[in-house]
This record gives structure tokens, sequence and C-alpha cells, in this order.
């Protein structure tokens, strides 16, 4: 295949008080009846503002209460109140599942590649327009044209590609301020990852998971300013949100963490750094407490980079730039209450099984072993323990 594809929500806001323009914006968009999809938490940091924007605008809307798991059947739900509103958008405000649900409630067909051959869903939602407002900063997934859809027993069932992406993204980085700063901080971990695991790609010629096709230079250029803005802003970033600041190190950040990500990972690809991220929910039992997507992914990338043999001095740089802001560079700073062998092979045994994550990685092989590896476990291993022993001398 050689198709270079590229996605982009259809229009991105960011700014501090960026909320107390949501009418003007919408009116650019041509729409006057959005239901809005909220959890309880973004209904209290953002309800009062989006109502005062519309209604200073004389646009009609009406506000649905998320159900707390994206399910087919609160995805139906919050398709059917639109519908029945004669709505024309649904703005979806808050974090994943949320943003997860409302947009698939809002588009009308779906490809469920969870399934093979891919399931077809033509009628899933009402076929309106979708407006994501995070109010964390802790993933890329709002600019995404993705959803993760679960089962009442919050076990992953469907992803659901969309043929679009959302016609607009809208973030109020006050918001994201007040935000929990340990998000902000996950969010971190999840964008570090882009660059490298879209270099991967275009060096090994793999095409991202989410286009199905090779990225373009644009795409490739965006998550390269996206690994640029942590390492120029990170710290800086961190201290504003500790104090509850959007100023300009908070704006740099949450653009890469929400608009640089989301674009480079969708149009440029992802790779070891997610497979062994995602390697540690595998173990989820050892962890002392839950730990964010943004915070395993940035373990996983620390392990490809060794991965690739990076020199120490880059590896340096990358290192204190975790231990900075916070992301975990040791496995007892993942809360990972055992280390031992056991659990550290099992955790790259997964990685190594990750088809769809660990075969854009070089030394992949596009074939799975007797074990049902893509890559050798035992390489990866050895990683994630060398991440640990240079996270640990850093550390002293
Ligand atoms: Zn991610």
């Amino acid at each position: 295949m050689t198709l270079k594809v590229m996605l982009a929500p259809g229009r991105y806001v960011q700014g501090p008080g960026a909320l107390d323009h949501m009418g003007e914006q919408l009116e650019i968009l041509g729409l006057r009846n959005p239901l809005i999809l909220v959890s309880p938490s973004a209904k209290k940091a953002v309800g009062a503002a989006i109502t005062r924007s519309l209604e200073a605008r004389g646009l009609a809307h009406a506000f649905v209460d998320f159900g707390g798991e994206c399910t087919r059947v609160e995805i139906e739900r919050i398709k059917n109140v639109c519908i029945q509103g004669g709505h024309d958008a649904i703005i979806n405000c808050g974090g994943g599942k949320v943003l997860d649900a409302g947009r698939a409630a809002a588009t009308r067909s779906a490809l469920n590649v969870e399934m093979v051959p891919p399931e077809h869903i033509p009628d899933l939602g009402a076929g309106v327009a979708c407006i994501n407002v995070p109010t964390v900063a802790a993933s890329d997934a709002s600019t995404s044209s993705v959803s993760l859809v679960y089962t009442d027993d919050h076990v992953v069932e469907a992803t659901m590609l969309f043929p679009s992406s959302p016609a607009m993204v809208f973030v109020d980085t006050t918001v994201i301020a007040a935000s929990p700063v340990r998000l902000l901080v996950a969010g971190m971990g999840d964008a570090l990852a882009t660059y490298f695991e879209a270099d991967m790609c275009l060096r090994t010629g793999s095409p991202a998971v989410v286009t199905r096709s090779h990225s373009t230079r644009a795409a490739q250029a965006l998550a390269r300013l996206c690994f640029d803005l942590l390492m120029t802003y990170g710290v800086q970033a961190k201290r504003e949100a500790d104090a509850g600041v959007a100023g300009p190190g908070l704006e740099a950040v949450v653009e890469a963490n929400i608009l640089l990500s989301g674009l480079g990972f969708e149009s440029g690809g992802i790779s070891g750094s997610h497979a062994v991220g995602h390697g540690f929910y595998h173990v989820a039992e050892f962890f002392a407490s839950p730990r964010y997507h943004g915070e395993v992914v940035a373990y996983g990338t620390l392990t490809q980079l060794m991965l690739e043999g990076r020199p120490p001095e880059f590896l340096k740089t990358v290192f204190d730039f975790c231990r900075a802001v916070g992301l975990p560079t040791t496995l007892e700073e993942l809360t990972l209450t055992d280390t031992s062998d056991e659990v550290i092979e099992r955790v790259a045994l997964a990685a190594a099984r990750d088809v769809v994550l660990i075969s854009s990685m070089a030394g992949a092989s596009s074939q799975p072993d007797e074990l049902g590896r893509y890559y050798d476990h035992r390489v990866i291993f050895n990683a994630i323990k060398a991440v640990d022993v240079f996270g640990r001398e850093y550390g002293a």
C-alpha cells in the first residue's frame, strides 16, 4: 500500500476562558441546537460557562448525563435523546469514556476492527456533528476518530473507527489548569510516545493503525513538534499547573498533549511504547494503585528507546524530563509491588503478542511463532529491566 492519509478535526479551539466563545464558534459551524453530554465532574467544571455562552447567542440546547460506561446500550440511549430533541450536534464534555460514547452516538456509522474481518455498523449514531470538550489533558483521545466500547463488565468489546473526525475540539485551558496535575502529567506521558512511535512506523514502512495507510510529512513534523514542546515547556507547564495557572507553558503542553499527540498517533502510527505500556495492564493486580494510560505508556516509551539502542546521552535527556515532571522511570515509581522476573516476563510476553502495536517495531515478524509472539519477548524483558537500572542510576 502506498497511500498516505492524514486525519484531523475540522476545527481546533484552545485558550483560557475559551468556553465563553462556545456560542459564536457553534454559529460559525452553522449549529443551533446541541445536545451536551456531561459526566458529573464535567458538568460542574464547564456546564455553567457553556449555558451562559449559548444563551448569550440565543442558541437552544439540552444537557444529558453520562451513564458511566461507554457501552452499545449507552450509545443507543444518547443517540435517541439526540434524535428526539432534534439536536444538530453532540458536545461531549469530560474524560475518555464520555468522549468515546458521545462520539459514537453522534457519528452515523463505524467499523469495529476488534473483529476479523472488521464489523460494519451502519446505524450506530444520530449522524450529527461531534464536538469534544476535554476537561482534562490526560490523553490525546479527544482529537481522534476512534472509540473504545466496553461490556457492562468494563471489558473492551469493540474498537470503533469512524468515517469522520470530530467537527470541533474545544479546550478551555482555565479548566485544564484547575484539573488534577497528575492527569496533565499523564497526558505528557502519552504525548512522549508520539514522535518515537510515528518515527518507528516511518522507518519500518508500517501503516498507521487508524488510517491503515502511511504517514504524510505533515504528520511526521507534527509528531516531532509534539516532542520538542514537551522538552521545552514540560517542566514549566507542570509548575504552572501546580499553581493552577493557564500560562504559556501550560498552553504549549496542552497543545502537545491533545492536538499534536492526537494528530501524530492517528496519522503517524503507534508502536512498541503502547505495546509495552498496555503490557503492564496484564499485571494490574501488582500495582499499589491504578496507573493512568499515559503513565504506563511513558515507561513503555523509555523501553522502546532502550530497544532502539539509543545512546546514553539521549536517554538521559528523556529520563531527566520524566523525572522532572513526575513520570515513572523505575518499576518502583510505577508502584509495581512485585518486580520479580516472572511478573516482568508476563508484561514482555503480552507486549510481544500484541500484533496491532508491536508489529511496526524494527525486528518484529509478520507471523506469530509457536508462543504467539511477533517479537522476541526476552529482548523486551531485558529492555524493561534496563529502563529500571538506568532510572535508578539517575535517581540516586
Ligand atoms: Zn495513548
